[in-house]
């Protein structure tokens, strides 16, 4: 970037359009200013400046530290203070703030600008103990984050030192204590930094920007963006503000709110405060603070302005804040706002009623709900008839249940979960370095720590069930063990949460499945008068069709008939016909089979009256309907090991049986004879099946049904595949309706599932009445990777390093197979122009590949009943 970059807004420049720019928590402290929010003065290095600086190897740009101290110049001017002064100090934080939040994720440092200097004249300002103290929470959280020196050695000092004067609290020190203590934290820090602590504040004030770019970088902060999807190159921003003390006595505090319940979604007060604190002790669940409530009889003023200062910001952001403030001396300050992250219940519950209110229209509270959410509210519950008694109770700081074995530390959680045990994670209180473990546990508890600590927070945003501050639970880490009354748990034991009542039982217990409830279906409803594209379902069984209905599917997109040929009652029928040596042998397999298919179709006409039903033919390779290779070389060995004569039957039966399992072996069974292949070299088989669904839906119709079938043929990779195969089904289709004097329309079409049908999709699609893309299939075949085998092979290491972005089959690969649906789709629409197109298949849930297909102008996707009303939201936002 040019030297002519512009790396610093003050605050009062900036505004909430320029988040990009002066990342979120910037952007929002400017926007406050513009409402007239009282917040403290300072400026903003943007997230360019930090990008630069990672681009060019840590280097800053040439001209960036001059703009800082231009910009610094300003800001003492407009406070008439000046950083380092030893008459009128000024005290800065020094603050990271990305564009997408990550709450705790990155560094800030606070109180800087106190020096040997500059303490003397805070000290006479604000009393001694508060300038001590103050010294010594700077050194404390500079050594540590800008210098390395490890955390724990300040607070080996500041509990040696608590000993030594016999007192229980910080608080309790006096300012003498103190001053010894920020000579014995120079100490410490030099000893570990092999190097005079820093005195200037300048130089402090370069090296803390620095530490703060430096925080977009740590693990934890990557850790934590790829469990979010958080690109890595945004880069954080960096304020640099005037301290407001909220330990400057018991007219001074520090608290964080929420404009709504963040657990469950109500309007009502929420939130927490510590009387005579500084911001990190409430969000570090230090000290367990206080009810906000508490607040109004202490600091009513303050109370009071800042209840009104919640509303506004609510009602200007349109969404629910979470924000954090400080009073000092009886004065209120914002120091952040944000939409709040939430639980899935609590984002449906304030989507509506925001509505409701007024304060928002139908698309904007879609927009406040991610579709992840959906999922949530789809999680199981604690069954409520388990009769068990909890063996303690916490504070119910993210809702759902969570069983599993306790574990004690992140890295063995995160361990274990990776290896797809089920744990919980067991506290004292969490840190942002626990990220890892948080993501894979199923829940997690912690000793210590309120509603807003790291963990509460962290829990609710993942949707991961959480107990936080169960103060009487005793955790040996050391030992492995949590001590909670009688019960000793040890590593390994079961336990369970239940993050909506904060209970906690040494035992496992059962879960239910959740009830999807009002909100929900309001939001889901709204999502269908805003979306274009269709939803169906995949579903083989009328069972199946009638959940899929309930749940809002339009229609059945692919119905596979191969689960009907499966059921065991079926199978040796099923198997006559595999292994029939004539034709006619076949035919006669194939009649008993008949009437069996024709009754499943029947089922699922019948509950999909009036809506469209794909129904494929059949698909896999034969062999699926025969034991496999081994197993069947093992059964005739072991007859003929028993001695069995030529002459045994069974014998006789298990050779021939070995002999057609040999035969219809493949080495890639999935790319060998199966689909339209098997279809057009057993045409007896597709015969059979069109008469099953004619004889079905004209069933369906004299019963008062409504029946709109679509016949779909799989795996075509040539249009003179499609062209014979449709011949075969409407020569049966005309036998079926001449046989029975009726009419009805049967429109024929392919799954697209291939990448040489992709990209000649305009010579099929003259065959075809409508495409369904097979993604699955799209996917092995386009990328070349097994479906069975890749999971569990090199695809999980691809995806931990980095080399894809994820797992092709759960989100559709936007470039490569995103690209062949895209081929497809115009080529097909480029000779048949009113073709309709769908897509089937695991992607067909998925909200970020629902996303391409809106993009691409598909009709229709299709899922499993269970992921419709996700569908139908994601088309919805899809479309926003
Ligand atoms: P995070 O992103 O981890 O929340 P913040 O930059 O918000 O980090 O800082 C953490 C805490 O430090 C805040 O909650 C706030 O209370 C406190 N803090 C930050 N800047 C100031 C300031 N200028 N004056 C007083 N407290 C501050
Ligand atoms: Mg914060
Ligand atoms: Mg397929």
């Amino acid at each position: 970037t040019s030297g002519t970059t512009k790396y610093i807004y003050d605050l009062s420049e900036g505004d909430l359009s320029m988040k990009p720019l002066l990342g979120g928590k910037g952007a929002n402290l400017s926007e406050m200013i513009k409402l007239g929010v009282p917040v403290p003065d300072g400026f903003t290095v943007t997230t360019e400046a930090c990008v630069d600086t990672m681009n060019n190897g840590g280097e800053w740009p040439a001209d960036l530290w001059g703009q800082v101290t231009d910009a610094l110049a300003r800001f003492e001017e407009r406070v008439d203070r000046r950083l380092g002064d030893a008459e009128k100090p000024l005290l800065v934080s020094v603050r990271s703030g990305a564009v997408i939040s990550m709450p705790g994720m990155m560094d800030t440092i606070l109180n800087l600008g106190i020096s040997d200097e500059t303490v003397g004249s805070l000290a006479a300002e604000f009393g001694e103990r508060f300038a001590w103290d103050t010294y010594r929470r700077f050194i404390q959280m500079y050594g540590d984050v800008v210098e390395g020196v490890p955390h724990h050695a300040y607070e080996d000092a500041l509990t040696a030192l608590k000993a030594e004067r016999g007192v229980e609290n910080d608080p309790d020190l006096t300012a003498e204590d103190l001053k010894g203590l920020v000579e014995t934290f120079k100490q410490v820090s030099r000893e570990h930094m092999g190097e005079e602590f820093p005195t200037d504040p300048k130089e402090q004030l370069k090296r803390a920007v620095n530490a703060v770019f430096a925080s977009w970088d740590t693990p934890r902060a990557g850790i934590y963006r790829k469990s979010q999807g958080i690109p890595d190159d945004l880069g954080t921003a960096v304020n640099v503000m005037q301290m407001v003390f909220g330990n400057r006595g018991e007219t001074s505090a520090t608290g964080v709110c929420f404009t709504r319940n963040p657990s469950t979604g109500a309007k009502e007060l929420y939130g927490e405060f510590l009387l005579n604190a500084q911001g990190e002790d409430v969000v570090a669940g230090i000290r367990t603070p206080k009810p906000l409530a508490e607040m109004e009889s202490v600091l009513p003023e303050a109370y009071a302005q800042l209840l009104d200062t919640m509303n506004r910001l609510e009602e200007h952001n349109g969404d629910m804040q979470d924000i954090e403030f400080t009073v000092e001396d009886g004065k209120l300050f914002l120091l952040q706002t944000r939409n709040g992250k939430r639980t899935a219940p609590a984002a449906f519950k304030i989507a509506v009623d925001m509505v409701t209110e007024g304060k928002l229209d139908k698309a904007g509270a879609l927009k406040r709900i991610e579709p992840a959410q959906l999922d949530q509210l789809l999680h199981p519950a604690i069954d409520l008839s388990h009769g068990k008694t909890p063996v303690t109770k916490g504070l119910n700081a993210s809702p759902g249940a969570a069983v599993g074995e306790v574990v004690f530390d992140a890295e063995t959680a995160a361990e274990r979960g990776k290896a797809g045990d089920r744990v919980v994670l067991v506290r004292w209180e969490t840190t942002p370095d626990d990220i890892a473990g948080v993501i894979v546990a199923q829940g997690v508890l912690t000793a210590h720590g309120g509603m807003t600590s790291h963990a509460a927070v962290v829990a609710r945003g993942m949707g991961k069930p959480c107990v936080a501050g169960a103060s009487k639970i005793k955790i040996d880490a050391e030992a492995k063990t949590l001590t909670i009354g009688e019960s000793v748990l040890r590593e390994g034991d079961m336990i369970t949460l239940d993050g909506t009542t904060g209970e906690v039982y040494a035992e496992a217990l059962d879960l239910v499945p959740p009830q999807l409830n009002d909100d929900f279906q309001t939001i889901v409803g709204w999502a269908d008068e805003i979306r274009r594209m269709d939803v169906r379902a995949n579903a083989d069984t009328g069972a199946d069709a009638a959940k899929a209905r309930e749940f809002g599917a339009q229609g059945i997109g692919l119905c596979r008939t191969e689960h009907m040929f499966m059921e065991a009652d079926r199978l040796p029928a099923v198997r006559k016909m595999i292994l029939a040596e004539s034709d006619e042998a076949r035919t006669q397999a194939l009649a008993e089979i008949l009437p069996l298919q024709q009754e499943d179709f029947e089922a699922i006409f019948d509950a999909m009256t009036g809506l469209p039903v794909t129904v494929r033919l059949l698909d896999p390779p034969m062999h699926e309907f025969l034991p496999n290779l081994v197993d069947q070389s093992l059964l005739v060995q072991r007859l003929e090991l028993e001695g069995r004569g030529e002459d045994d039957a069974e014998l006789a039966e298990a050779r021939t049986l070995l002999a057609q399992v040999k035969k219809l072996t493949e080495q890639n069974p999935m790319l060998g004879t199966r689909g339209v292949r098997l279809a057009l070299l057993y045409p007896e088989i597709p015969a059979m099946q069109t008469r099953a669904i004619v004889r079905a839906a004209l069933a369906s119709k004299a019963r008062g049904s409504e029946p709109q079938v679509e016949i779909m043929v799989p795996l075509v990779a040539f249009a003179e595949e499609l062209k014979r195969m449709r011949a075969i089904i409407e020569e049966t289709i005309a036998e079926e309706l001449q046989a029975a004097g009726e009419s009805m329309d049967f429109p024929v079409g392919t799954m697209i599932e291939l990448p040489r049908a992709a990209v000649t999709a305009d010579q099929i699609a003259e065959h075809a009445d409508f495409f369904s893309f097979g993604t699955n299939d799209l996917t092995q075949t386009g990328v070349g990777i097994s479906r069975d085998d890749a999971e569990g092979a090199f695809l999980a290491h691809y995806i931990d390093e980095e080399i894809v972005e994820g797992n092709p089959f759960g989100s559709i690969d936007r470039d490569g197979v995103g690209g062949l649906v895209g081929i497809g789709a115009e080529k097909g629409r480029s000779t048949h122009a009113d073709l309709k197109l769908g897509v089937c298949g695991e992607h067909g849930g998925d909200p970020a590949s629902i996303s391409l297909f809106e993009e691409l102008g598909l009709n229709y996707v299709s899922c499993s009943p269970y992921r419709v009303p996700i569908a139908r939201f994601a088309a919805a936002r899809a479309v926003l």
